[in-house]
């Protein structure tokens, strides 16, 4: 079969490999059928990020199809669609022992520390993979992992109905989490660099939008809130500098929730934190939210092919990352395909 392989930082190849084999009794024998492409995908392409290990097969948003399985496998049927938790956690550890599986001491985050899923099949245990209805489309269903990112977060925030949300970044990430956020009917300002994208964040529900490009954001958000900033605070996008305002324009008593990856320091005052009190909370991947976010799905409560300008089959994936990353303006989500 062929697999999506990073032979070295630079070096992507669609390399022949064997199918793998079910070796546990609660192993399943997945037919892949779509997939996302993620900026943590082309990340690792370029050999940035440091967790990763070389060769790779990429690839951790993923549906498919049971084609085989162990023994010990209960509630799934050859033929059923699922999607894969790509968390792989070791069950013994302090975050573990505390339910906090998704930063696992000993993490195998799929596609990352582990090969992935940019392949014609794959083998996951039973606790990593749960079945989706068959209406929902494969495409759609590659989103069901991002969601569960949006999910994550939204959990993290503690956000509520109640809530005002300033969300940094409405890239396909901060558009998930957008649509989390509606979904729950909180009240949501968002910001980008690029107008196209602002303009899919308010057919979404946005309530406000603003170009970070042209607009002072930090007057914008103070002249909406009296002053006083906005309770909960998402940086989406992830650089120093949206990491220092998240934490300038949340109001007093609030939430900061960040996502990113970025090793260089941010420059944050102490007293910025300690004068508001404000609670600074890191996200990562997701901690069991595939149940819930597959409701969302069934029952049709978020539009994740709003999200999808382009489907590519998975074996042009280097156009798809060309697409990617010199189309940025018209791209939003991309979407491989294995048949
Ligand atoms: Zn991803
Ligand atoms: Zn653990």
């Amino acid at each position: 079969m062929k697999a999506v392989t990073v032979i070295s930082s630079e070096n992507l190849e669609i390399c022949e490999v064997p199918i793998p084999e079910m070796k546990n009794d609660d192993d399943i024998l997945i037919k892949v059928k779509s997939g996302g492409l993620c900026g943590s995908d082309i990340h690792i392409y370029h050999g940035h990020n440091k967790s990763a290990t070389y060769p790779r097969i990429i690839g951790h948003e993923l549906a498919g199809e049971v084609v085989g399985m162990g023994e010990g496998v209960t509630n799934l049927s050859i033929g059923d669609h699922i999607v894969i938790d790509p968390v792989i956690s070791c069950s013994n550890c302090y975050p573990c022992s505390v339910g906090r599986h998704n930063v696992c001491s000993n993490l195998k985050a799929l596609g990352v520390h582990t090969d992935g899923g940019f392949r014609e099949y794959i083998v996951m245990p039973q606790k990593n993979v749960h079945k989706i209805s068959k209406d929902i489309c494969w495409e759609e269903a590659a989103l069901i992992e991002p969601f569960t990112i949006s999910s994550q977060v939204l959990s993290r925030g503690e956000v509520t109905e109640k809530d005002t949300i300033f969300l940094m970044g409405a890239g396909p990430i901060g558009l998930c989490i957008l649509q989390g956020i509606k979904r729950i009917g909180a009240k949501c300002f968002i910001s980008d660099l690029l107008a196209q994208r602002l303009e899919m964040a308010k057919s979404m529900g946005a309530d406000l939008t603003i170009n970070a490009s042209k607009q002072d954001v930090k007057k914008v958000i103070l002249e909406k809130t009296g002053g006083v900033g906005v309770p909960v605070v998402i940086d989406a996008a992830c650089t120093n500098e949206t990491f220092e305002e998240a934490i300038r324009l949340a109001a007093p008593a609030g939430r900061v929730v960040i996502l990113g990856f970025e090793s260089s320091p941010s420059r944050i005052a102490q007293f910025d934190i300690v004068s508001k009190e404000l609670d600074v909370r890191g996200t990562r991947l997701n901690n069991h939210r595939f149940p819930a976010v597959i409701q969302w799905f069934n029952k049709k409560e978020v539009d994740a092919k709003a999200l999808i300008s382009h489907v590519f089959h998975f074996t042009d994936i280097k156009k798809a990352i060309e697409q990617a990353e010199y189309n940025h303006d018209e791209t939003c989500k991309i979407v491989l395909k294995f048949d």
